[in-house]
């Protein structure tokens, strides 16, 4: 289980990047590929921002999958690592707890 949060995308966008961008890139690429290899292990937003402005949304928490919230609530990502052809879902707080209502037999 792993809770998506703001400091989760921060502290795995270099991951998300080099599985993104895996081998050869272009010049251009290897330039910012450079500036991200630099980063700090906590790198800010702004950090990211500052290397190419659409870094910004590969910090977007995923929506959750149950009541498909996708206001940037927190979700927990339940199942298999997520990979093109993983079972993965997402939940956000509000999902859990009724889940855990249907368990407890309160609902
Ligand atoms: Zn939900």
């Amino acid at each position: 289980m792993i809770l998506f949060n703001g400091d989760h995308m921060l502290r795995t966008f270099r991951q998300s990047y080099i599985k993104r961008y895996p081998g050869w890139v272009n010049s251009d690429r290897l330039q910012e590929r450079n500036k991200v290899n630099q980063l700090p292990e906590l790198p800010t937003r702004e950090m990211l921002e500052a290397i190419n402005s659409a870094f910004g949304s590969w910090l977007r928490i995923p929506y959750c999958n149950n009541c498909e919230a996708d206001d940037g609530r927190l979700v927990v990502e339940l199942g298999e690592p997520f990979e093109y052809d993983s079972t993965t879902i997402y939940l956000c707080g509000s999902c859990l707890r009724s889940a855990l209502g249907l368990i407890d037999g309160k609902r």
